[in-house]
């Protein structure tokens, strides 16, 4: 596993070898995210009615592995049970110990409008966290993303770059980064 650090926002980039490689670092974002939210400033989260779920960006092409390690997110934060593909339902709610988790795939919107009509900022007030594949195809209805992961496919196995620059994305990274290297030397 390699990883680099950007000087200036906030950045981690891993090599991820096969999927058993990629529902693991999903975990390990779902371990840093239940610990970096216990470290928020009381206000900041839970979530009021004013303030919106944890955003989370999902890029890479069809096939990269967004399914798969959002898999790894929602099992991490105790899902149990199948995981299915929102593509053709652009959204699938879990009911989590952390609240509701909203699970999208924008690759079938036609229009970034039809957020509008699926109600999408009702899902952003009442959820506690969004996975969204494909957010591009949502252009100019997504609100900036907290955390966004780009996944880039490699001959073998997966590169995949998080970054963030928020204040909570800025807390989970690093606690991402501690977790990360707490298990590499662990190894
Ligand atoms: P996407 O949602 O980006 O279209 P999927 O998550 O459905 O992609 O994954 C597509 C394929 O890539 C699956 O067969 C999965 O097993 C495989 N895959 C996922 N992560 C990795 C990885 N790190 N290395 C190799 N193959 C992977
Ligand atoms: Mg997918």
């Amino acid at each position: 596993m390699t990883e680099r650090k950007n000087q200036f926002a906030l950045e981690l980039t891993l090599e991820l070898i096969d999927e058993a490689a990629m529902l693991q670092f999903g975990n390990r974002i779902a371990v840093a995210i239940s610990r970096g939210l216990k470290n928020m400033p009381e206000n900041d989260y839970p979530a009021t009615a004013s303030a919106s779920a944890l955003l989370i960006a999902l890029q890479g092409d069809l096939g990269a592995g967004k399914t798969t390690l959002s898999r790894g997110v929602l099992t991490g934060l105790g899902h149990t049970g199948a995981v299915k593909s929102p593509t053709y339902t652009l959204v699938e709610p879990y009911e989590l110990l952390m609240g509701q988790v909203c699970h999208f795939d924008f690759y079938r919107l036609q229009d970034p409008e039809e957020l509008e009509y699926m109600g999408f900022r009702d899902y952003l007030v009442e959820s506690r966290l969004c996975l969204i594949e494909w957010p591009e195809r949502g252009a100019g209805f997504l609100p900036e993303a907290d955390i966004l992961i780009e996944i880039v496919q490699l001959d073998e196995g997966r590169k995949v770059t998080i970054s963030g620059q928020s204040e909570q994305a800025k807390i989970i990274i690093s606690q991402l980064d501690r977790e990360t290297n707490g298990v590499t030397s662990a190894d």
